[in-house]
């Protein structure tokens, strides 16, 4: 399978190992004595308890209204949804949340990240509020709109008859899944991935909402996997670099302090960047930031990039001396030097001075003009004298300052 789609689907690796774990329990569950069967009923609280510390801690509104939405579902199921499905009130409520709480989790994974006790985040409780208000309206007073839940039962599709699910929370399910799953897998993000482990447990606790023990488990890993997603999120936003997807300097200086005696550091940076963003704007300019960081992932030699800052990078190669890496960093630098960013119509050069960029004449048949820029390098290695690794930056970045003197677009050591 191709690196790129195994590093896409390893976001669904905790998602799946929950879900497994959730259905080992239920094997284990109903054999355990009776005090610890009962703890399986609480520790969904205590999960969404959790989850909910965390999300407010970290300010992560689409797992704090994720939850709220799981400990709904929860309390009705342990209150309200066991009894008797046949009764209109019961049966109202859960065709209800097995609708809802499929679009509701799509709606928090596609919408952006606006905090808890802000204003958006005060109109997504609202929004949730009026929900539940709503169905326990109907619920609760208006036995007279009984086609309706009726008619939201009734099956389609045959081949679905072995589900308790209502058909119409099974499509809401799939629909809501398959976008979900599109996202997480895209952007690769944890919070996403989690949500369509949530969606997926929901799922399997509202199809199975009858068996005693199968949606206090699933509702757990539900709230498990979106806790560990928030502590995965913040991990990731300090030590990985949103518009490359590099490592950040955070994990350098964290790298650092488990390598060997023998090590090697490449600085990389980018030549005249300031004049190349003047020329044909930021956006360009991120766009080759991050065309520097793919190319830099390429790199041989056991080589691991880093954005150091702005449009600095760091190449870190442990076990190695500077004449084994050179090779290939002369190759990285003239597979940059000789790339072509092909600039969209909406992204011509703002100024007609050309900069140290070159623009070119595409080859290919849309006309559109593309740019390349230099990089210059500079390396250093522990191996000469033991030195600690902020001294083998400093002087990575010396060298690099001496391949800038000599006219850039080169390597120094
Ligand atoms: P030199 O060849 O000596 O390195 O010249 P330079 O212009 O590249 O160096 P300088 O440090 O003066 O400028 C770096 C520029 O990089 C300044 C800033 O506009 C740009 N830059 C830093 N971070 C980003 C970023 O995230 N996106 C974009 N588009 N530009 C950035
Ligand atoms: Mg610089
Ligand atoms: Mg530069």
């Amino acid at each position: 399978m191709p690196y790129v789609l195994v590093k896409r689907l390893s976001v669904l690796v905790l998602p799946c190992l929950l879900l497994c774990l959730a259905f080992a329990a239920l094997q284990r569950v109903p054999l355990l004595p009776a005090p610890q069967r009962e703890l399986a009923f609480q520790a969904p609280y205590l999960a969404i308890a959790a989850g909910l510390a965390l999300s407010l801690s970290f300010k992560r509104g689409r797992v704090f209204f994720s939850l709220l939405v799981l400990a709904f579902f929860y309390l009705l199921w342990r209150n309200t949804l066991q009894p008797d499905l046949m009764q209109y009130g019961a049966r109202t409520l859960y065709i209800g949340v097995c609708i809802l709480i499929p679009l509701d989790f799509a709606l928090f994974c596609f919408m952006r990240e606006r905090g808890i006790f802000t204003h958006a985040g005060k109109l997504r409780l609202a929004f949730l509020i009026a929900q539940v208000v709503a169905l326990f309206w109907v619920a609760r007073f208006r036995q007279d709109y009984a086609a309706i839940p009726d008619l939201l039962a009734r099956p389609i599709f045959a081949g679905l008859g072995h589900l308790t699910l209502p058909q119409s929370g099974f499509f809401s399910f799939l629909i809501a899944g398959f976008l979900v799953s599109i996202r997480a897998v895209k952007r690769r993000y944890p919070i996403d991935a989690a949500l369509l482990g949530a969606l997926i447990a929901t799922a399997i606790a509202c199809d199975r909402i009858g068996t005693p023990y199968t949606p206090a488990l699933f509702v757990a890993a539900a709230a498990i996997l979106l806790s560990v997603a928030v502590l995965q999120d913040s991990h990731s936003m300090a030590f990985s670099d949103d518009l490359t997807g590099l490592p950040s300097r955070r994990a350098l200086n964290e790298h650092t302090m488990g390598l060997g005696r023998k090590y090697t550091v490449a600085m990389l940076d980018v030549d005249h960047f300031k004049r190349f963003n003047d020329t044909y704007g930021h956006d360009v300019g991120d766009q080759v930031l991050r065309m520097v960081g793919a190319k830099l992932l390429t790199v041989k030699g056991g080589g691991k990039p880093y954005r150091y800052g702005g449009e600095e990078f760091t190449i870190l190669f442990p076990g190695k001396e500077v004449k084994e890496v050179t090779p290939h960093l002369e190759e990285l630098r003239q597979a940059i030097g000789s790339y072509q960013l092909r600039l969209r119509s909406t992204e011509r050069p703002k100024e007609q001075s050309q900069g140290v960029a070159q623009r070119k004449s595409s080859g290919g048949g849309s006309g559109g003009k593309t740019v390349s820029v230099t990089i210059s390098i500079g390396v250093a290695s522990s191996a000469l004298d033991v030195r600690s690794a902020a001294e083998v930056l400093k002087a990575a970045d010396k060298a690099l300052y001496r391949a800038k003197q000599k006219g850039r677009n080169q390597l120094s050591t």
